[in-house]
């Protein structure tokens, strides 16, 4: 054979700094917070090291293990991960991004940690599980855990820029983790069919007996869950060791075997009269942990628009350096078309995701955050079910290559779909955008007012805009129209950002390709027929 080795083969994408080659971010950091610049150039080098791809590699090749008992055959229920989990986590715990907005709130906090929660997207997944969990429960600590001992202690372990892994009561830590157990057996969605039940203790604590069908990160510190107690549903904090030292009632029986999220633990528990604290008035257990749901679905958002960014860099470099029928993949005008659409997706994805993050800002518009009851689920819905079609096509993109495990696409194609079922799946957010609508005019109402600023400058915008108008000031739809109902808040909100603040080229093209009556959105990719729209659109989306 006198091929050479790397004939027409591209060069690693590894080692290219995402956050330099992706100008939709960069001005959008600009806008919104400037001064997070510095720190996420230095998040974003460690993140594009080729090192830290291999420590991605290795931590999803060597997932975690269960080891129920220690060698004195007492229980231990503990989870073994790989070396490269701990060094990605104290990456990432070091950097914030489980608690920066927290800690230093401002404006322009959330977008911060947004893109930095982006950029760890396209490196590796299932360590932002523990990190979004944790984020999502500082909310709930700050506002109901005064009546728990030790409240203090578990704010500030939180509060931290640190990673203490080891298994040991809060007292003894330098920084905790927090999970989240609502999904049982017989039903995940309709929480309030949980059977495990919480029964009043002394001074104050709940002793909680059932279990958790899926319960992620059991090696958290502690788990927000819900349990049945006499006032209906509560909300506990389930410490993983109890003060006096003794570990906690939380029997691990297995650790599923899940299509991605690889790395991660996600554990069946059983607990036996372990105990809880209360969180929030007694029986309002869903009202209070539906408020860490709520930014565990931004994540969700962010996550997934990271996952888009990271298929279609991949796909959009591989096209840049691989030839076919005698010409570069990216000058085939069918390939370009495709690549382009991608990147419309992407870079409407970012903007939708850095919308709602803002939205979640004390300092934020009162409009802007009045619509988040409606624009984080549709988000939620839009972009985690996108991410799913868009990393197919990314590794379609890659021909053969795509489909193999030393490529990145396998592993972002596998993880895309956990974003659309967990925090929510598809249904239940649509459904819920429908109740906002019903319940909160206010917020329909100030999602009206924002969309209506952007109109004016597209039609196909303006045309969409009014029809969803109609849609919100009704107050009403069939549950069986609620997708529709979601997708169209998406994709306005995600077309607003973008006739605002992305050059025509892309965002005429989305309007075009999203909004207009003949076109689809959703179908497959490949709308960008216009070859200079779409060289424009790719140099943008990567430069160089
Ligand atoms: C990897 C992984 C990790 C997870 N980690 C956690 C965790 O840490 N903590 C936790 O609490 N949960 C966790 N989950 C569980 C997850 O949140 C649930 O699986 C999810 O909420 C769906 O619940 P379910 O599985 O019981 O499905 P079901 O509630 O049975 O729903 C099945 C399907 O029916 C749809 N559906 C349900 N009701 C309706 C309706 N009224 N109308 C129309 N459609 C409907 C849903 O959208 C879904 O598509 C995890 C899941 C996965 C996959």
């Amino acid at each position: 054979m006198d091929i050479a080795p790397n004939a027409n083969q591209p060069p690693p994408f590894e080692g290219t700094d995402l956050l330099a080659c992706d100008p939709a971010l960069q001005v959008a950091i600009e806008r919104h917070v400037p001064e997070a610049m510095p720190t996420l150039r230095g998040w974003s080098a460690t993140l594009s090291a080729p090192d830290t791809y291999a420590l991605a590699d290795a931590a999803n090749r060597n997932p975690p293990t269960l080891r129920t008992h220690d060698r004195r055959g007492e229980r231990v229920d503990e989870v073994v991960f790989h070396p490269a989990w701990h060094a990605l986590m104290q990456f990432a715990t070091s950097a914030g991004e489980h608690c920066a907005p927290w800690q230093a709130p401002g404006p322009g906090a959330q977008v911060a940690r947004a893109a930095m929660y982006y950029l760890h997207a396209q490196v590796e997944n299932g360590t932002q599980c523990p990190l979004t969990m944790t984020f999502a429960s500082v909310p709930v600590l700050a506002r109901h855990a005064q009546m728990m001992p030790d409240a203090a202690r578990w704010l500030s372990c939180v509060l931290t820029s640190d990673y203490d892994p080891r298994a040991l009561p809060v007292a003894q830590k330098r920084a905790a983790l927090i999970g989240m157990g609502m999904t049982e057996r017989q039903g995940g969605s309709d929480v309030r069919a949980n059977t495990t039940r919480a029964e009043p203790d002394t001074g104050g604590a709940y002793r909680i007996t059932g279990h958790k069908w899926f319960f992620s990160a059991p090696q958290c510190d502690a788990h927000l869950v819900i349990a049945q107690s006499t006032e209906g549903l509560g909300c506990f904090l389930l410490p993983r060791f109890e003060p006096d030292g003794r570990r906690n009632a939380i029997r691990i029986n297995r650790l599923k075997d899940k299509l991605g999220n690889r790395s991660n633990a996600s554990a069946e528990v059983e607990f036996e009269r372990a105990l809880a604290w209360p969180l929030g008035p007694p029986g309002r257990g869903i009202a209070t942990i539906l408020e860490m749901v709520q930014w565990t679905r931004l994540d969700c958002v962010i996550g997934s628009a990271g996952i888009i960014r990271a298929a279609t860099t991949f796909a959009l470099h591989h096209a840049r350096h691989r030839t076919t029928f005698g010409r570069v993949l990216i000058e085939h005008p069918l390939m370009a078309s495709v690549l382009a659409d991608l990147a419309l997706e992407s870079e409407a994805a970012l903007a939708l995701a850095l919308h709602v993050a803002r939205g979640g800002e004390t300092e934020a518009e009162s409009t802007l955050r009045a619509a988040m009851r409606l624009v984080t689920p549709a988000a939620k819905y839009w972009v985690c079910k996108r991410a799913i079609a868009a990393t197919a096509e990314a590794m379609e993109a890659l021909g053969g290559n795509g489909y193999v495990e030393e490529q990145p696409l396998p592993r972002l194609y596998r993880e895309a779909p956990v974003n659309a079922i967990w925090e929510g799946s598809g249904n239940i957010v649509c459904l819920d955008v429908l109740r906002a609508m019903r319940r909160e005019p206010d917020a329909a109402d100030a999602l009206r007012h924002w969309l209506a600023t952007a109109r004016g400058a597209n039609a196909h915008y303006d045309r969409h805009a009014d029809s969803l108008d109609a849609t919100l000031a009704a107050r009403d739809a069939d549950e069986a129209g609620a997708r529709g109902v979601a997708q169209a808040i998406a994709l306005a909100v995600a077309a607003a950002e973008l006739l605002r603040h992305a050059p025509s080229s892309v965002s005429d093209a989305y309007c075009a390709s999203r909004l207009a009556p003949a076109t689809c959105a959703g179908a497959a990719f490949g709308t960008v027929r216009d070859a200079g729209a779409a060289a424009k659109i790719l140099s943008r989306a990567l430069p160089g």
